[in-house]
């Protein structure tokens, strides 16, 4: 599925786990953002963004989970771009999950899946001048080490990787407390280029200020919620088993965790006690 968000931005979303791709395409160069998933979707992408001849092509990828890298093969002649963690990352973890998952259900990827080289990296910021437009990124590491968030200046769109998504809760791979920060962050960035649009890595846009706000706050009194009751639980002696088991009670959105979230939940509720090197 496709659809214009805003002038020059186009979201591709897969039919797996609504991932998002995006495109931006203007006079002076087209931008892919995390180019996904199943290949005849990457082709359909590729199609759209490979007839128009533009002299800058990017890529960037808001983080390096294999959901969100696997298509950049498919465009040609393009700069790849991420924050620079990404080369401390598990790159055969990610490949093994892809092809784990391609196995299952008989994906055929006629380009063999490499890992990517990353062309230009950076650290805590970085910004690409677009004729119209600019492109401002900023690291925020949480969800994983080398996660960030994505800004169309002029259009004041906010691409966010694996943050802030309508479908799930925070999903902590790399640090609770790098999360809660980057969520800071997250809010600070939103106020500060007035953004109207924020794109998840899954889901649905955000579309304006209440909504966006209401999905931050809602994280970070989850995460809040999580850190100061596994301290607390920690401070009176209790085990992990225990901890996770008490744990198991906390509320997202104001309705209890079930489903398939509880085993997301309690990976969460292991980094906060790994963070708080008790266990
Ligand atoms: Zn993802």
């Amino acid at each position: 599925m496709s659809y214009q968000l805003c002038r020059d931005i186009y979201i591709y979303q897969s039919s797996v786990w609504q991932t998002n791709s995006a495109v931006i395409i203007n006079e002076a160069a087209n931008v892919v953002i995390d180019p996904c998933y199943f290949p005849v979707e990457i082709q359909v992408m590729a199609d759209f963004v490979n007839r128009r001849r533009s002299f800058n092509k990017y890529i960037i990828f808001t983080h390096s989970d294999f959901d969100h890298i696997v298509g950049y093969q498919y465009f040609k002649g393009a700069k790849l771009i991420s924050q620079e963690e990404m080369a401390f990352c598990d790159r055969e973890a990610q490949v093994a999950q892809l092809k784990e998952i391609d196995q299952t259900y008989y994906i055929k990827r006629k380009v063999p899946f490499v890992f990517p080289n990353i062309d230009v990296t950076f650290g805590q910021d970085y910004r690409i001048p677009l004729k119209s437009d600019e492109l401002a990124m900023f690291h925020a590491p949480g969800h994983t080490g080398d996660s960030a968030f994505i800004i169309s200046t002029a259009k004041k769109v906010m691409f966010a990787g694996d943050y802030l998504s309508d479908l799930e809760f925070p999903f902590v791979y790399f640090n609770t407390g790098a999360y809660r920060k980057s969520l800071d962050l997250a809010e600070k960035l939103v106020r500060d280029f007035a953004i109207k649009y924020l794109v998840p890595g899954h889901g649905d846009p955000a579309v304006g200020a209440g909504e966006i706000t209401a999905r931050i706050k809602a994280d970070q009194e989850y995460l809040d919620a999580l850190r100061e009751k596994a301290q607390d639980l920690v401070v009176q002696g209790l085990q992990e088993r225990e901890i996770i088991e008490v744990l198991k009670g906390i509320e997202y959105k104001n309705e209890g965790i079930s489903g398939a979230m509880v085993r997301m939940h309690e990976e969460n509720v292991k980094a906060v006690l790994k963070e708080l090197q008790t266990f």
